[in-house]
C-alpha cells in the first residue's frame, strides 16, 4: 500500500528491512549499541561484524534519539540507530516514540540520504502495543513529510501480515482527516 504525501511517497511493505535496498534502514536498537536480537541481531546479522564495531565506537545511544553508520554488507548504504522506549503505559511513551521516527528522519535528511525504511520500533521485545504504535509512527511521518517535503520515499517495513494490516487499517484512518 502507497500514499502519497507533500509530493513523497509513503510505503507500507509486508517483508524483511534487511534486503531493502534503500539509502537507509532504521534499526530499532538498544541504548548500548550492542547487536541483541529481534531486528537488531538481523540487521547486525546481514551487515556482517563491522556494524557492530562501529557502533561500540559510538558507544551510546539514549532512548528518543539517533545515531547513523554505515551500512556494511547490507543493501542499504547507511543505517541509523534509534532507541524506542520500553513501553511503561506512561504518557512519555508516545513523545519518545515519535522521536525516534522525528529525529531518524532528520538525520537522514542532514546526510541527504533520500530514501529510508523504518521497522515497528518498539513493538517487539519492547511491549508497545502495535495500533497505538501504528498511530505514533504513521502521524509523525506524515507530519515530517508535510513539513520538509523530504526524504522522497518512505517505507515502513512490517515483518508479519497482522503487523501490515494493523499499519494498513491506521494509515486508511489518518489519510480520511
Ligand atoms: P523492539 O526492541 O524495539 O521492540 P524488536 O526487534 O523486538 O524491537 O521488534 C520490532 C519489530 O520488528 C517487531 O514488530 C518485529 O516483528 C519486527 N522485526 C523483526 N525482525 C524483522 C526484520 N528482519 N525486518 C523487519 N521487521 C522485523
Amino acid at each position: 500500500m502507497e500514499a502519497k504525501v507533500n509530493g513523497c511517497i509513503l510505503r507500507l511493505v509486508k517483508g524483511d528491512i534487511t534486503k531493502r535496498k534503500v539509502d537507509v534502514i532504521v534499526n530499532a536498537a538498544n541504548r548500548q549499541l550492542l547487536p541483541g536480537g529481534g531486528v537488531c541481531g538481523a540487521i547486525h546479522r546481514a551487515a556482517g561484524p563491522e556494524l557492530a564495531k562501529e557502533c561500540a565506537e559510538i558507544g551510546f545511544c539514549d532512548t528518543g534519539e539517533a545515531v547513523i553508520t554505515k551500512g556494511y554488507s547490507l543493501p542499504a548504504k547507511f543505517v541509523i540507530h534509534t532507541v524506542g522506549p520500553v513501553y511503561s503505559g506512561s504518557e512519555e511513551d508516545p513523545k519518545l516514540l515519535s522521536s525516534c521516527y522525528g529525529n531518524s528522519l532528520k538525520l537522514a535528511v542532514k546526510n541527504r540520504l533520500d530514501s529510508i525504511a523504518f521497522p515497528s520500533i518498539s513493538t517487539g521485545i519492547f511491549g508497545y502495543p502495535i495500533e497505538k504504535a501504528s498511530k505514533v509512527a504513521l502521524s509523525t511521518i506524515i507530519d515530517f513529510l508535510e513539513k520538509s517535503g523530504k526524504p522522497s520515499l518512505v517505507e515502513m517495513v512490517l515483518f508479519s501480515k497482522t503487523d501490515f494490516d494493523v499499519y494498513k487499517n491506521t494509515l486508511e484512518d489518518l489519510l480520511k482527516d
